[in-house]
């Protein structure tokens, strides 16, 4: 007799099967065939709207939320098995969101009741896209430094200053911003608001990256009125979300070192560029040898990062660990864009051209430069370990 999780694998191996589009099985090859979701999804072909829609309605897009939140009511256990299937079948992920992997786990744990009714169906559905209100031209590593302020206004805070490198800001429809609501006090004069973006005197202005795309934004507030009820957690005890916030995007963004699973484009395209010797192996033997140490790096990150998703979903993970994922992930995301320009040699540096796909290997390889600085850079993440996991004397 089947035990239950066999059970639901079998039925839930079934039901991907049948409703999966083919196109949604395919591997994500550029920044559009992610899906944000938000109030405006004219963008969406037909498939990835299906698929986030019937992913969404049966709450799977979060499949550990609880079920009267819009989650899915999976047990750790059935979760990996969501995961595992949808790897099996190629599956992609039907929804990629910041209220996914970051505000929706800060609201679990922090939010009250009503936000909780009100914000995390919605972003289970992919009804509001939602960016992150942190960094500000003098507070990025030194997050707690932000200055932009809310003032106490009887109802509601008057919001005014500026973020910037707001992710998607221009295509968002909520922020969850970071305010400085006591002046005297750097960490306990922090509060955790949210606010719609088309509030009046909120303002983007998107920032052009080497890559030629635009990603992200300064974000201005002028006299912006946030009702009281957006507040998250207590007045000026912003710092504990956001930094159980970050965690959870650390999480996120340590994924990058998985490479998006699919067929190895690393070795297929060095095979294809460089050629093989009469042992059938790269004919490039420095290059091989590169890739070879890579492979095992990458293998062992994968197997490792298993064990920290079991580990975090099970409540058991080092509140650091994040920073120590998301820094090994993303230098090894960096290494493997490095090796596939090498790999391709001059024609990967080609920039419009229809072969080269308008460049979408060299522009990937300049974002990937981002990945060691965005959720935090690389130095501050060994800051964190060195302090927080190897408990060496801070600075
Ligand atoms: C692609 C991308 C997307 C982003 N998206 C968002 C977003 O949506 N919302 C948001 O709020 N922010 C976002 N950011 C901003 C990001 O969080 C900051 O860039 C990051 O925290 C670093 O801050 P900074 O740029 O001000 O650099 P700084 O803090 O000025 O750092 C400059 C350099 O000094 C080093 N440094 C600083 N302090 C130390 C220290 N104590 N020890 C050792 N070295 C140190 C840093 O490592 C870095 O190399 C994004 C950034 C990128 C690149």
């Amino acid at each position: 007799m089947m035990s239950d999780l066999e059970q639901f694998r079998a039925e839930t191996r079934a039901w991907l099967e049948a409703n999966c589009p083919p196109e949604m099985r395919e591997p994500v090859r550029t920044e559009k065939d992610s899906v944000w979701g938000g109030r405006d999804q004219s963008a969406m072909t037909p498939a990835q709207k299906q698929w986030m829609d019937r992913m969404g309605e049966r709450g799977w897009t979060v499949p550990d939320w609880p079920k009267e939140y819009g989650g899915g009511g999976l047990s750790a256990a059935e979760t990996k098995v969501l995961r595992e299937e949808m790897a099996a079948l190629r599956c992609r992920n039907p929804l990629s969101s910041f209220g996914i992997s970051m505000l929706g786990p800060a609201l679990l744990k922090y939010g009250n009741e009503a936000q909780k009714k009100e914000h995390l169906p919605k972003i289970a559905r992919g009804e509001i896209r939602w960016c992150q209100g942190y960094s500000e031209p003098n507070a990025g590593s030194d997050l707690a430094s932000l200055a932009t302020k809310a003032e106490d206004k009887g109802d509601h805070f008057l919001v005014n200053g500026q973020k910037v490198w707001t992710s998607y800001a221009d295509n968002a429809d909520w922020i969850f911003c970071l305010v400085r609501t006591d002046p005297t006090n750097k960490h306990n004069g922090i509060s955790f608001v949210l606010f719609d973006m088309r509030t009046p005197g909120v303002s983007t202005k998107p920032i052009l990256l080497i890559s030629g795309y635009s990603p992200f934004c300064e974000t201005f507030f002028d006299n912006v009125k946030v009702p009281k009820e957006n507040l998250v957690g207590e007045l000026n005890k912003g710092w504990d979300v956001a930094k159980y916030l970050l965690g959870h995007e650390r999480e996120m963004i340590s994924g990058m070192g998985l490479g998006g699973g699919g067929k190895n484009p690393l070795i297929e395209g060095a095979r294809k560029t460089i050629g093989l010797d009469a042992e059938g192996r790269l004919a490039d033997p420095l290059l091989r040898a590169q890739i070879a140490l890579f492979e095992v790096r990458a293998k062992a990150f994968a197997a490792q990062s298993e064990r920290f998703i079991d580990e975090l979903k099970a409540g058991k993970a080092h509140p650091a660990q994040p920073s120590m994922m998301k820094y090994y992930g993303t230098e090894l995301n960096k290494s493997r864009h490095e090796l596939m320009m090498a790999a391709g040699g001059s024609d990967e540096l080609e920039w419009e051209s229809e072969a080269s796909d308008g460049g979408r290997e060299a522009r990937a390889w300049l974002r990937t430069k981002a990945n060691s600085i965005e959720g935090g850079t690389s130095e501050v993440q060994l800051n964190i370990i060195a302090k927080r996991i190897l408990n060496l004397p801070g600075a």
